[in-house]
């Protein structure tokens, strides 16, 4: 099940179209302009949009734009027939599908379900490496300057999606959304509570902060203590081998004939 947002400014093809993906088992949200599907891509943190290119408010690619501007979610644009032109443009402008009217609803759930699967894929192959931190997706193994961490799957969850934004501040309503597939209300602590659990796993504070920043009111980010900047200074006592002299081996060894 996915939670789709719907922008079609054509109530016809939008009410087929809430049908279609209710019977299948999605969750639905629907905007009859830009500037409403803007809104609501941020308000309701939809896992896939699905973007009608002829709006009556905005331009298509200018919604696009406009939407990958504040969000990172898998949009698929929809084209009238013979649109191929517009299409070509939406992809290149940041669109991760595209399907022609008319369409019907088992082709449609069908793209959704292989944006998401895509979007999985990545996500799940990937190491992630934020500074001394490392996230192995595949086996859940998470370590820290080396270290194994023992982490629950909910935390570990948490910090590889924040790990995957590294620098981004992700607020707490995307991870509730996301690592929890809760609505966020704004009242709700569970974020707050794993946050300081996985602070302490970490060896660190709120206030003394290394990876997990707070950004006040907004959310949070996770960055490379500055320790572990590319001048390959370590915090003392954690990396007892000198990172620098390894580079000066694989230069000399890469500069010779
Ligand atoms: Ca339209």
């Amino acid at each position: 099940m996915a939670k789709v947002l719907i922008v079609e400014d054509d109530a016809t093809i939008r009410t087929a179209v809430v049908r279609a993906l209710g019977e299948r088992g999605h969750a639905v949200a629907t905007a009859a302009t830009a500037l409403t599907g803007l809104q609501l891509a941020v308000a309701e943190q939809p896992d896939v949009v699905l973007l009608d290119l002829g709006l009556p408010d905005l331009d298509g690619r200018e919604t696009l734009r406009m939407l990958r501007a504040v969000s990172r979610v898998p949009i698929i644009v929809v084209t009238a027939a013979g649109g191929e032109s517009d299409m070509v443009r939406a992809l290149d402008a940041g669109a991760d599908d595209y399907i022609v009217k008319p369409f019907g609803g088992a082709q449609l759930d069908a793209r959704i379900r292989a944006v998401l699967r895509r979007l999985g894929e990545e996500a799940g192959d990937q190491t992630v490496t934020v500074g001394g931190l490392q996230l192995d997706a595949r086996s859940r193994r998470a370590t820290l300057e080396g270290r194994a961490l023992s982490l629950t799957p909910r935390e570990f969850d948490m910090l590889h999606y924040l790990a995957l934004r590294e620098d981004q501040v992700v607020t707490k309503g995307e991870l509730l959304t996301h690592v929890w597939q809760l609505p966020y209300t704004g009242a709700d602590k569970t974020v707050d509570v794993h946050l300081s659990w996985l602070r302490r796993k970490l060896g660190e504070t709120a206030l003394d902060a290394r990876y997990l920043h707070t950004v006040r009111r907004v959310g949070i980010r996770l960055s490379a203590p500055l320790s572990h900047e590319p001048d390959g200074s370590a915090p003392p006592g954690l990396t007892p081998e000198a990172p620098k002299t390894l580079g000066c081996v694989r230069r000399r060894c890469s500069s010779q004939p």
